[in-house]
């Protein structure tokens, strides 16, 4: 059976102030020993965050790493250092890294490859756009997007793989996308990582993202391809906890 993960992806906000509430909430709960949670904070709150968490089921995710270790790389992150701040994960592709920042398939494989090499795990975000939701081009997206990863990275890596299907459509929109629909592209997804890492395949999560929340959460509770959620602006609030608990 695949561990329950919800990510916290707090994207650039926070302050002392919001993180620390954030996290001695956390702190407070009574959390799923069963569920894996992830809180990536802005860069600079890293050791910050991993610092103030005492639960031991929570642990901290930067939002990005670059394909270096260290150099003349002014205002990169390096995994390394993000391991050094006392975290063990990083989301890479996300559609904000890919749109916003124009990072290609490639630049996101090479990372993953690289963040993988120097001991993180990685949260790997894939989905389309509203166009080429419409083009019907759902799951060319995701295996492109996919594509370039298994290439880039070794078979035995994808133990360190947790693959989040974000439909940028359903991001910050408070649309999300159906149980229903997400389980239907969940198991494509399934289907084709198992076409090219066989029974490993079982094992990666596919986590849903994009307007996930305490009231929707537990709608996709009975989906066997939906392994949890990495969720944004709901992350920031108390109901965080509710979707931690969605599946008890
Ligand atoms: P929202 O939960 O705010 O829609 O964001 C989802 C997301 O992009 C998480 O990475």
């Amino acid at each position: 059976a695949r561990t329950f993960f919800v990510g916290g992806n707090f994207k650039m906000n926070g302050s002392k102030e919001s993180i620390k509430t954030i996290v001695e909430n956390l702190n407070s709960s009574k959390l799923p020993a069963n569920v894996e949670v992830v809180l990536c904070p802005p860069a600079p709150y890293l050791a910050y965050t991993a610092e103030l968490n005492k639960q031991k089921t929570v642990q901290v995710g930067a939002q990005n790493s670059y394909t270096k270790e260290s150099g003349a790389y002014t205002g990169e992150i390096s995994p390394v250092e993000v391991k050094d701040c006392g975290a063990e994960w990083v989301i890479l592709g996300h559609s904000e890294r890919r749109g916003i920042f124009h990072e290609s398939d490639e630049f996101v494989a090479d990372k993953v490859a690289f963040a993988i090499e120097k001991g993180l795990k990685v949260i790997l975000c894939i989905g389309e756009s509203i166009d080429e939701k419409k083009a019907g081009s759902t799951l060319d997206v995701c295996e492109r997007e996919l594509a370039a990863v298994v290439k880039a990275v070794k078979k035995d890596d994808w133990q360190h793989i947790v693959v989040a299907y974000e439909p940028i459509w359903a991001i910050g929109t408070g649309l999300a996308a159906t149980a229903a629909d997400a389980q239907d592209i969940h198991s494509k997804i399934r289907d084709y990582l198992k076409s090219e890492l066989g029974e490993l395949a079982d094992s990666v999560r596919i986590l849903y993202g994009g307007s996930a929340n305490g009231k929707n959460a537990p709608d996709f509770r009975d989906k066997p391809d939906v392994d949890g959620f990495l969720v944004g602006g709901a992350s920031l609030k108390p109901e965080f906890v509710s979707i931690i608990t969605s599946r008890e």
